[in-house]
């Protein structure tokens, strides 16, 4: 078994702009790729999890979905990196009609994508990180066994400065974005072993 970086999408490997409801709206960090590209080198899988709820909320199709993730997938590949998985949830419990309204188990922070991935993939839970810029992506984290790194990108650097001081468990690791964060996990995890 594998440990796993899970990567949010929005505000951690892109540029948070709100629904990304058409792909031309879909703006990758410039350092994403090298992140990514650093996992794959040190024996991390990286997998992509994210909340999609525009497509409860009726803002955009499922497809549009397809369509991001297949750029994002192309952008990766151009500079040497691979995804391992691309997990989301298109669900909002109360928004919207069936089958996209519903209690789902796979809204962040709940853990059904990562669950998904884990029986897919075959992932170490105690030795992967969940690296977003909500206190959801790192409510995920401890919910599984894992740990949660924030990234000041995105809703980041405002969540560290007036939501973590009241926050019950502070962040295993906060880094500048998902490049930092990704180096210090591998330096980590270098130390560990
Ligand atoms: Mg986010
Ligand atoms: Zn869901």
């Amino acid at each position: 078994m594998k440990p796993a970086i899970f990567m949010d999408r929005d505000g951690t490997l892109s540029h948070e702009v709100g629904y990304v409801n058409h792909v031309s709206r879909f703006r990758p960090y410039p350092w994403s790729v090298d992140a990514v590209r650093l996992a794959n080198r040190s024996g991390f899988l990286a997998v992509v999890v994210t909340n999609q709820a525009g497509v409860a909320r009726g803002y955009f199709p499922e497809p549009v979905i397809h369509e991001v993730h297949a750029s994002l997938v192309a952008t990766m590949e151009a500079g040497g990196a691979r995804l391992d998985g691309i997990y989301f949830c298109p669900h909002h419990p109360t928004v919207g009609e069936p089958p996209y309204r519903k209690d789902c188990d796979c809204r962040k922070p709940r853990p059904g994508l990562v669950r998904r991935a884990e029986s897919d993939l075959g992932i170490d839970l105690a030795r992967s990180f969940v690296v977003g810029d909500r206190i959801g992506d790192l409510e995920l984290a401890w919910g599984v066994g894992a740990k949660g790194v924030l990234v000041k990108s995105g809703y980041g650097l405002g969540e560290l400065t007036y939501n973590v001081p009241s926050w019950p468990r502070k962040p295993d690791l906060v880094a500048e974005n998902i490049l930092e964060a990704v180096q210090r996990i591998v330096s980590e995890a270098g130390t560990r072993t």
